[in-house]
């Protein structure tokens, strides 16, 4: 499976040090590193830093950092996947509604610049206390590591190396 995500010719700009470049090219370390599910297009990533619960990440596999910088597949195939995960979501999460945002640039909020990604954030009526809630457990790794399994069904079937996949020989 590493082979399979291994860099490939049109990855040539992955970057060493970028981790949405690096943690989908390594399936057996999707839980780790919170990768939820990941083909040649694009990686479903859970947040480590979540606004709310189940806030998840859809990442290009190639180190873009602008919207006007994808290629018209790139973009189909990204959107694509964002309308997917947004479904998967609503089905298996059953969130009232969901913050869809890109931050492009740091001056827009970007934690990861260099490297665009789209959050998904699901949202239920009457959670605007729940930040302040999870502004203390996020830092917990048992907290992600439970969220990381609740959330895994929701994604098994998507194109690519499933983690609940990967996971099974090393449990
Ligand atoms: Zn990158």
């Amino acid at each position: 499976m590493d082979y399979i995500l291994a860099p490939k010719d049109k990855d040539a700009g992955a970057r060493p040090g970028c981790i949405f470049c690096n943690f989908p090219a390594s399936p057996a370390h999707f839980r780790e590193n919170l990768v939820l599910v990941a083909n040649d297009d694009v990686a479903v990533m859970l947040n480590r830093y979540p606004f709310a619960a189940g806030h998840v990440m859809v990442m290009p596999r190639r180190h873009v950092g602008l919207v006007s910088a994808l290629d018209e597949s790139e973009n189909d195939r990204l959107f694509r996947a964002v309308r997917e995960v947004g479904a998967r979501l609503r089905e298996h999460v059953k969130p009232h509604g969901i913050n869809y945002g890109i931050n492009e640039g740091v001056a827009a909020g970007a934690g990861i610049a260099d490297h665009l990604h789209v959050h998904l954030v699901p949202r239920w009526t009457g959670d605007t206390n729940f930040m302040p809630v999870i502004a203390d457990l996020r830092v917990m790794p048992e907290y992600l590591d439970q969220t990381f399994a609740r959330l895994l069904p929701a994604f098994a079937g998507m194109d690519g190396v499933f983690a609940g996949a990967a996971a099974e020989g090393g449990r």
